[in-house]
């Protein structure tokens, strides 16, 4: 499993429509201070379902949105989609490639689809349990996470393990069964 495609449209400074390939292995994204490369690790984090404007590096929901510049407009949605690779089907879905993508407009609004068909945000959730990929997963380490991982409280550095053990969904199912 790895991250095939990334393609951002309207997506903070990103306004034009982009598509970013990534092949197995290692790939480093280098550039020039404020030319967006942290911008896409934003992006990565927002279509797995990111709610937190602060962890986007903004102050509101907007801020993802393209704002514009002198010489162009600021646009009213922005829309990024990720394909991972699934020959192994590591991800719970019979499909050997799975795009999963998101989009907001100013009125905040928010759409996910996967491979095209809208979904929810918890059927995202779903996709990615136990794979390390999700959210919280441990598969995007930001600035400052280790520190925050070795300092937190012990039950919440068990999240950690319960997912790379495999066992969220179960947790995640008996939770439901317990409310029920
Ligand atoms: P550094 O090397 O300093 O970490 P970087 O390559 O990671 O830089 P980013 O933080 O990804 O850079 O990009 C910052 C740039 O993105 C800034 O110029 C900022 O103005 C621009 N930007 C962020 N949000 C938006 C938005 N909503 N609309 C337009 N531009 C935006
Ligand atoms: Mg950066």
């Amino acid at each position: 499993m790895y991250l095939k495609n990334i393609e951002l449209q309207g997506f903070k400074s990103f306004a034009n429509k982009i598509q970013l390939n990534f092949n197995p292995g290692i790939t480093g994204i280098v550039g020039p201070n404020g030319s967006g490369k942290s911008n896409v690790a934003d992006a990565v984090r927002w279509v797995l379902g990111e709610q937190s404007a602060k962890q986007l590096r903004g102050a509101k929901m907007e801020d993802v949105i393209f704002a514009g510049t002198e010489n162009r407009k600021k646009l009213g949605f922005c829309q990024v989609s990720l394909t991972i690779d699934n020959t192994e089907k590591k991800l719970p879905i019979d499909y050997t490639e799975v795009t999963v993508a998101r989009r907001v407009y100013r009125s905040g609004e928010s759409e996910y689809s996967i491979n095209g068909g809208n979904c929810r945000l918890k059927d995202v959730h779903e996709l990615f349990f136990d794979t390390g990929i999700g959210k919280e997963g441990y598969s995007i380490i930001g600035q400052g996470q280790i520190d925050k991982i070795l300092s937190s409280k012990p039950e919440d550095r068990r999240d950690l393990f319960d997912e790379a053990a495999g066992i969220v969904k179960y947790k995640k199912r008996k939770e439901l069964a317990e409310k029920k």
